[in-house]
């Protein structure tokens, strides 16, 4: 039987900047669809999201990278627009 400080050491980050190499959207119960005729480009969504899953292209919100989005909902819930252009779906349907 192995003492404790035989066990591996862990919660250690190893590389700076090394998010990119986890694919977090595997995680994810629930995905964010982006409704585009109704966002606004406010980029409250950009600003919100912990995982920086917002995919923007030509200063434009354009949608999500589901490689990294979690899926938490804060973008949907935090959408400025009125009605919103985020709508968190099942995943099972994708
Ligand atoms: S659901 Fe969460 S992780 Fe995914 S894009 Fe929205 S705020 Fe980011
Ligand atoms: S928060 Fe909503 S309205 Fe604002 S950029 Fe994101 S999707 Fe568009």
């Amino acid at each position: 039987m192995k003492t404790w400080k035989e066990l591996p050491l862990g919660g250690i980050i190893k590389d700076v900047g090394n998010t990119k190499d986890y694919i977090t959207g595997t995680w994810r119960t629930e995905r964010p669809v982006f409704l585009e005729d109704k966002c606004t480009q406010c980029f409250m969504c950009c600003i919100v999201c912990p995982d920086s899953a917002v995919i923007i292209k030509d200063e434009n919100v354009v949608g999500f990278n589901y490689d990294h989005c979690k899926g938490c909902g804060i973008c949907a819930v935090e959408c400025l627009s009125k009605p919103k252009a985020i709508e968190m779906e099942k995943e099972e349907q994708f």
